[in-house]
């Protein structure tokens, strides 16, 4: 798996290089696919299952697009934050990350929530150990959020992953009722996709009539970071951080 993350990281590496005012979403798209498929890797995304098979290689979603976006001739412009999420196969196991770039000069609360999201990711894997139930970890996740004057996205969640992306079990970034019935103790050699979304205004989100970008409803930003990650025996390996 660390082997499918690396590649990864590559790909989010190269989208950081050209993700430029004026490059459209469509080419920042191909120089990804470019990427995994000169690494000899399969991607996740493009045909995925849905209302219609997703079109794109990578999922990038700009400003108040929370996940899903789609790729096509939208122009990053200055100050635009550009949610990259890449998913892929290599040798039959997955890895699946997702960053934000900050493009040019992004207004300070905007910037403020990029790093409050990184962090809320950076604070679930520190927090991660054998025995631990995840709504202990969901909890400091929402609670430093909602510190910083943050929502936490409630409609999607991270998830399992190994021989394929989408595993169980279900992982929230939030505590609810749902959550604490059905909560998960953590196991070494477990891994899970942690993947905060966090919307500056109202947690609420929509779908737009693509059948695919989410959107925020008060069309304020949001921003989305993700790792795969293992349970180790004492903690955490992030498995999508390029090593
Ligand atoms: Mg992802
Ligand atoms: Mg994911």
């Amino acid at each position: 798996m660390r082997v499918a993350g690396r590649i990864v990281q590559k790909v989010h590496q190269r989208c950081r290089e050209i993700c430029r005012p004026g490059i459209t979403t469509r080419e920042i798209d191909d120089e990804g696919y470019r990427v995994f498929a000169e690494a000899g890797a399969k991607g996740l995304f493009k045909g995925y299952p849905g209302p219609t098979p997703f079109p794109s290689n990578l999922c990038i979603s700009v400003n108040e697009e929370v996940v899903h976006g789609i790729a096509g001739d939208r122009v990053i412009e200055d100050g635009d934050i550009v949610g990259i999420d890449c998913g892929v196969e290599f040798d039959g196991w997955c890895g699946d990350a997702a960053t934000t770039i900050m493009v040019g000069d992004v207004k300070p609360q905007t910037r403020k929530l990029c790093e409050v999201t990184e962090h809320v990711l950076a604070i679930a894997i520190e927090n991660i150990r054998p025995g631990r139930r995840w709504s202990q970890i969901a909890r400091l996740m929402q609670t430093y959020a909602e510190s910083q004057g943050v929502s936490v996205v409630r409609d999607f969640v991270g998830h399992g992953i190994g021989s394929t992306m989408h595993e169980e079990p279900k992982v929230p970034n939030f505590v609810s009722r749902d959550l604490l019935r059905n909560d998960i103790e953590l196991r070494q050699g477990v891994v899970l996709a942690i993947e905060p979304m966090c919307n500056l205004g109202s947690h609420e989100v929509r779908t737009l009539r693509d059948g695919w970008t989410v959107v925020t409803v008060d069309r304020k930003p949001s921003a989305h970071y993700e790792h795969t990650v293992a349970v180790t025996e004492d903690g955490a390996d992030v498995l999508t951080d390029g090593r």
